[in-house]
């Protein structure tokens, strides 16, 4: 059986939730099996919807503590909710909690790992799965070979797809010990979409001058409904906070839409952005390497072409 990890926050299911359960229920298809779901906590949601997206049956453990992320309590209760359910393979999406949590259930049930996955297992002989590595200027195909195999599936990676149907809730009973931290307290940054989520994202770099011309940038984010990020430089000068940072030494995202404005296009850039699905570029030097990764490019200045963008867009 291949039980999939229902990802949520603020109660609500994950986008890249979806993503693991398309890519769960056509693996287990191909390996001739059943795909289940497991959730941790409660949402929001009408969890019988999964159903859509061809799980038959939802596993849930409606515990308080578990509505909140703490990774050593999840992986200790999804290690025992996979030994009961008898998982053969166990689906996480590689991000903020696959990347913490993935591991330790790994290593609890022996089981051989694969992070960052970018495509279906080929499981014709044996059981390879295909993942990036040097920040996505590679791609290496390794074999499981442990009797449990974890996959945590590179977000935007999988396309997913309702095929329809409903689920069966089903509340499964872990024994759980206390945890061993307890969450306090939450700050959020209000009124934004969190970066490592974002469908669109609009990214400034040095060629702004300074934070006080940030505002083109947060415009034209703000009709798009985008995410702002940075580059490396931007964040360290204080212009922008740390955590909009992209790239090798920040955070690595994969939206469908990257506008990089002002931004050269170093390698350590790009190894943060290059998943993207589309990259506009905006740079007043036709020579700025990323150019040559960009889709659509604008050669002009930003401050000229930013304000036009936004008022098209508007419009639309
Ligand atoms: C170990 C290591 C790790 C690193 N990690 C990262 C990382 O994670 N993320 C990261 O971003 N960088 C990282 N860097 C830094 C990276 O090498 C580059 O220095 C950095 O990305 C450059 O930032 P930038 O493109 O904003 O600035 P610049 O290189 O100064 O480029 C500014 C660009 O703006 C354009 N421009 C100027 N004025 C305008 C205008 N009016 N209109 C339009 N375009 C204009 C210029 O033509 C230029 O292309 C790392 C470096 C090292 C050594």
């Amino acid at each position: 059986m291949v039980l999939i990890f229902i990802d949520h926050t603020d109660s609500e299911i994950k986008k890249s939730s979806y993503e693991v359960l398309s890519y769960g229920t056509a693996l287990a298809a191909q390996m001739g099996t059943s795909a289940e779901a497991l959730c941790l906590g409660t949402v929001k949601d009408d969890l019988t919807t999964l159903g859509d997206y061809g799980v038959k049956k939802v596993h849930q453990v409606s515990n308080e503590a578990l509505n909140q992320l703490d990774a050593q309590s999840y992986a200790r209760v999804i290690t025992d909710a996979a030994q009961s359910l008898q998982a053969d393979v166990i689906i996480f999406s590689h991000n903020q909690t696959g990347k913490a949590v993935a591991p330790m259930v790994a290593a609890r049930l022996k089981a051989g790992l694969v992070s960052g996955a970018v495509a279906l297992p080929d499981t014709s002989n044996g059981f390879v799965v295909k993942k990036n590595v040097f920040s996505g200027k590679a791609f290496a195909n390794v074999s499981i070979k442990s009797a449990i195999k974890i996959i945590s599936l590179n977000p935007n990676s999988f396309h997913p797809k309702k095929i329809g149907g409903t689920a069966v809730v089903e509340q499964l009973k872990i024994d759980m010990d206390s945890p061993k931290v307890k969450v306090i307290s939450v700050d959020k940054v209000n009124g934004e979409v969190p970066l490592t989520e974002a469908e669109i994202v609009v990214s400034g770099g040095r060629g702004l001058k300074g934070p006080e011309n940030w505002k083109i940038v947060e415009d034209l984010a703000h009709v798009l409904h985008a995410a702002t990020a940075c580059s490396r430089p931007v964040a360290d000068s204080g212009w922008r906070p740390h955590h909009e940072h992209v790239g090798q030494t920040g955070i690595q995202i994969a939206p469908n839409l990257y506008i990089a404005i002002g931004i050269s296009g170093a390698i350590q850039h790009l190894a943060g952005v290059n998943r993207s699905k589309t990259i506009v570029v905006i740079n007043k030097d036709s020579e700025a390497p990323f150019f040559k990764a960009a889709d659509y490019g604008i050669v002009g200045d930003a401050f000229e072409v930013v304000p036009k963008l936004t008022e098209e867009i508007k419009k639309l």
